[in-house]
């Protein structure tokens, strides 16, 4: 594996990568990697020639009262499971030579940063697009791949690409799950016995969100609440359905659709979610 730690080392590989006239695919990453990263890093493998996960625990997304400090760091595993995957580089800068003293400029995507998580988490997506330029701008990707897992992640990388001409092309990856539903994460190591019980609370949700929406119930706060109620055992944070896209709220269950949810489970924040395509009627 090779490893770069400053913008230019790694813009650097990436130009003699680009000029030999190979594509280059990075899958950004806070590590602590599992088989969810495994599915961004397999599909980067089969689309792209040269292949880059980013490593960084970003501090900038981050409240003072979160887990920065404590969020888990398993470089050296990382990096093997990041082979098995078709990864052949990784850039792991430092948290001090990304926002040295002094660092003032910061990104945000208006509009589509006002709901679901945004609401807990106000400097959350401040921070997620701020580091993404960063890493943009450092390994000059052609294709970036992010998970369906953070859907508003995904729909404000979206639109920040094309609002600023970026000329990467964003690859979201469905949500890969354990066979009982729960969504793979870092955080779930957070979790004891009881509490990985309990966290299916989040997956029973969306399947209930999802059986109303099949059975065609359009009223968007009926949908909400049925899901609420089945989410029994955790500490529901949000309940949400938006437009996928746009993160808007709905006063129909129609369109794209994200039917999106967060909870606190012993220490674990965790978030989960279905898009769905719901025909106009
Ligand atoms: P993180 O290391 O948690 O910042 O995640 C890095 C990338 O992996 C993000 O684009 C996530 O959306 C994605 N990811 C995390 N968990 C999963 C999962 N269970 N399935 C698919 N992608 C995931």
């Amino acid at each position: 594996m090779k490893v770069f730690r400053t913008p230019s080392e790694v813009r650097a590989w990436s130009l003699e990568q680009r000029c030999a006239g190979k594509s280059v695919g990075l899958v950004p990453t806070m590590g602590a990697l599992h088989v969810g990263h495994g599915a961004l890093m397999k599909e980067c493998a089969k689309r792209d020639d040269a292949r880059i996960f980013s490593l960084f625990v970003n501090p900038a997304q981050f409240a003072p009262h979160e887990d920065y400090a404590h969020y888990p760091r398993t470089f050296d595993r990382d990096c093997e499971l990041a082979a098995e995957w078709g990864m052949e580089a990784v850039y792991c800068p430092t948290a001090e030579a990304m926002y040295p003293e002094g660092y003032t400029t910061y990104v945000t995507v208006e509009e589509l940063d006002q709901r679901l998580c945004s609401v807990t988490r106000p400097h959350f997506f401040r921070g997620v697009a701020t580091v993404v330029t960063k890493l943009f701008n450092a390994v000059l990707p052609n294709r970036a791949y992010f998970g369906q897992k953070d859907a508003q992640q995904c729909a404000i990388i979206r639109r920040m690409v094309q609002d600023l001409d970026f000329g990467v092309e964003i690859v979201a990856v469905p949500t890969v799950r354990e066979p009982d539903g729960l969504a793979f994460s870092s955080r779930n190591e957070y979790l004891n016995a009881a509490d990985r019980e309990r966290a299916l609370g989040l997956s029973r949700g969306l399947q209930k969100g999802r059986a109303l929406i099949e059975a065609g119930e359009r009223d968007p706060n009926k949908v909400i609440e049925a899901v609420r109620q089945t989410m029994n055992g955790v500490e529901v944070d949000y309940v949400e359905l938006v437009n996928a896209d746009t993160i808007q709220p709905l006063d129909v269950v129609e369109g794209k659709v994200l039917l999106a949810v967060a909870a606190k489970v012993g220490k674990a924040r965790l978030i989960d979610n279905i898009i769905y395509e719901v025909p106009q009627s």
